[in-house]
């Protein structure tokens, strides 16, 4: 399978490049996103022929029909880290909550977070590929706390790769900054930065881009690439949850093979639902794919009017902190694949340059047919989030959001799958207020008060957290990240 450029060709990038050149180096001619020129199709014997596939067979199975250059060795190697999940013979529990609404957890990795599903295997690819280079690579990431763990962990002490994460000091989760700063291995450095996530952001976006900053790395033989949700590399492991969800509603005799459901999921980035999108064009069958989003509603609006206007936009800080974005950067690649090249060229040229584009009728009608949205604000998803765990299902404030969409965005009474992104061990303050009512300003009591109310066990690896010795001390001024970084490399 081979990759083309959202926005066309410059002449100077090549016109079409391998899965491996995609990962590597992920930004294609004039800003745009690598796209697969062609998906596979996996038609309904597919998915009967997998009925009895576990997580990994399946996985492997939709990844030799994507004809990757990946060695089948190493994507067994990667698809490996799978057994790590709390469950190895199901990584990705499907649970039935209500009536026709089912969730499905992508949150049972090392991290607690869905970026594991992900950035696990992808770990194990970007450093192979590193190695049969023999090449070496600065990985950069700026994260608000989900990213920055999920990476350092799949990163520690591989070969040829190492990782400089930038987070904006207090504005994480305690467990978020205690899973990044007790990481010690030679290759990982962490950075708190004074400053916001934004601040985080824009050092990282202005070190990518740095001619000075690639030279310097380049005297010390090392690439620089990031490993963001924009990485196609990340993308191919998200559509397989969504076609692995839906094979265990039919195993779970919700429904029959073939019959429609609704996929629900709390969206930032837009990476979860493009990986459904793959899902459904590749041929699962999917009546719509529910967004659901905060007040950081960007991709409501952009669904149910046609227009992505930034220009009298602010983030707002809330809950659902992983879904604070108002540039959701793989929206690109739908617009790419639905309307074409020039299009979304255009487009993304008037969002640059306007801070606002409108989609014609048609178009809009078209994106309405695939997708519908709505957004939850954050005293409504406390109140789903109560009402919930009293019918007995614990989840996440970034999760809740998808019972705002379930309730609102549905038109067909077919089986709805929600995407939860995160443990409650994550986001606990939150999730003790939405219970109690209480308002802890440290985690470890939140998480003493939930484990408590719903008698459960704090998970050792957060628990343990607590404990262990803090290895990762820099917090340093905005100002001084460059320096900082290329200390850590010498
Ligand atoms: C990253 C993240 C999201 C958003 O996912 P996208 O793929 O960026 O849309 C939602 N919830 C949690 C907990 C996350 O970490």
């Amino acid at each position: 399978m081979n990759f083309i450029e959202t926005r066309g060709n410059d002449g100077r990038h090549p016109e079409k490049v391998s899965f491996s050149e995609a990962i590597l180096t992920p930004i294609a001619s004039y800003g745009g996103l690598y796209s697969p020129e062609s998906l596979p199709q996996l038609d309904e014997s597919f998915l009967s022929s997998q009925m009895d596939s576990d997580y990994k067979t399946l996985a492997r199975n939709i990844l030799t029909a994507f004809d990757i250059d990946i060695d089948a060795a190493i994507i067994d190697q990667a698809l490996k880290l799978y057994d790590n999940f709390d469950d190895p013979s199901n990584p990705v529990p499907v649970v039935r909550v209500l009536d026709d609404l089912y969730v499905s957890e992508l949150y049972h990795g090392p991290t607690r977070a869905f970026k594991d599903m992900a950035l696990q295997p992808f770990g194990i690819v970007l450093s192979s590929i590193a190695q049969s280079r023999n090449e070496n690579y600065l990985i950069l990431t700026a994260t608000s706390g989900d990213t920055g763990p999920a990476a350092l962990e799949t990163f520690k002490n591989r070969d040829n790769v190492q990782v400089a994460c930038m987070y904006p000091v207090g504005g994480t989760s305690d467990v978020q900054r205690l899973q990044m700063v007790t990481e010690d291995a030679a290759n990982l450095k962490v950075i708190g930065v004074n400053g916001d996530f934004d601040d985080t952001q824009n050092a990282l976006k202005r070190l990518l881009a740095s001619d000075s900053f690639r030279k310097t790395l380049q005297e010390k033989n090392i690439h620089l690439s990031a490993a963001n949700s924009v990485n196609f590399g990340r993308i191919i492991f998200q559509t397989i949850y969504h076609v692995h969800s839906y094979l265990e509603l039919v195993r779970q005799n919700a429904i029959t093979l073939g019959e429609k459901v609704y996929l629900d999921v709390p969206s930032g980035n837009f990476g979860n639902a493009l990986g459904g999108y793959y899902a459904m064009k590749m041929g699962l069958p999917v009546e719509k794919i529910l967004i659901a989003s905060n007040k950081n509603n960007i991709l409501t609006q952009l669904i149910n009017t046609g227009i992505y206007d930034l220009r009298t936009l602010e983030v707002v800080p809330t809950t659902s902190p992983a879904m604070d974005i108002l540039i959701s950067s793989n929206i690109e690649r739908i617009l790419f694949d639905l309307f074409g090249t020039e299009r979304t060229k255009k487009l993304m040229h008037l969002l640059d340059t306007e801070k606002c584009y409108e989609l014609t009728a048609k178009e809009h009608e078209q994106l309405q047919s695939i997708f519908a949205a709505d957004y939850c604000e954050d005293h409504e998803g406390k109140v789903y989030i109560r009402d919930t765990f009293e019918k007995g299902y614990l989840m996440d404030p970034h999760t809740a959001t998808c019972f705002k969409a379930y309730d609102t965005c549905r038109d067909m009474p077919l089986k709805t799958i929600v995407y939860s992104t995160a443990e409650w061990t994550k986001f606990s303050p939150v999730i003790a207020n939405a219970l109690t009512g209480e308002t802890d300003t440290h985690d470890i009591d939140a998480l003493e008060s939930i484990a408590r109310k719903a008698d459960i066990p704090i998970p050792a690896m957060i628990s343990e957290l607590f404990e262990k010795e803090i290895t990762q001390n820099s917090v340093i001024e905005k100002g001084d990240i460059e320096q900082e970084i290329l200390t850590f490399l010498k």
